[in-house]
């Protein structure tokens, strides 16, 4: 079965891609499932005029599959959108001093650990 891998797989994170997986997989066995239904109420009553109650819901239900699927990926590449922001966030956030390598806290104006001005060289 072809899953649209790219839109399955967030590389900051591991909910995100499931999600997307789990969302890729039933927009494909939405439109799978749709075209078997109404493949199936067409060939179903031979001889017999089409149902057009039964391929509508044949259709429907595709369509509704589908459409979870899609919401679900829609979902996770939220998830991972997030994830991405509050990462950037963080670091920014980290400093670090210039002579040591000594991770410092936003509020720190030397280094504890050299005593080096925060931004001096
Ligand atoms: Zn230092």
């Amino acid at each position: 079965m072809m899953i649209p891998f790219t839109y399955t797989r967030y590389k900051n994170s591991v909910l995100a891609s499931i999600i997307s997986l789990i969302g890729s997989s039933f927009i494909v066995g939405g439109v799978f499932l749709g075209v078997a239904f109404v493949a199936e109420s067409v060939t179903g009553n031979s001889g017999k005029a089409v149902n057009i109650e039964e391929l509508a819901g044949a259709v429907l239900s595709g369509a509704l599959i589908a459409a979870m699927g899609w919401l679900l990926t829609r979902w996770a590449k939220r998830i991972a959108e997030k994830k991405l922001k509050k990462e950037l966030k963080a670091a920014k956030s980290v400093h670090v001093c210039s002579h040591c390598g000594n991770s410092l806290a936003p509020d720190d104006v030397f280094c504890f650990k050299c005593g080096t001005r925060r931004g001096s060289r």
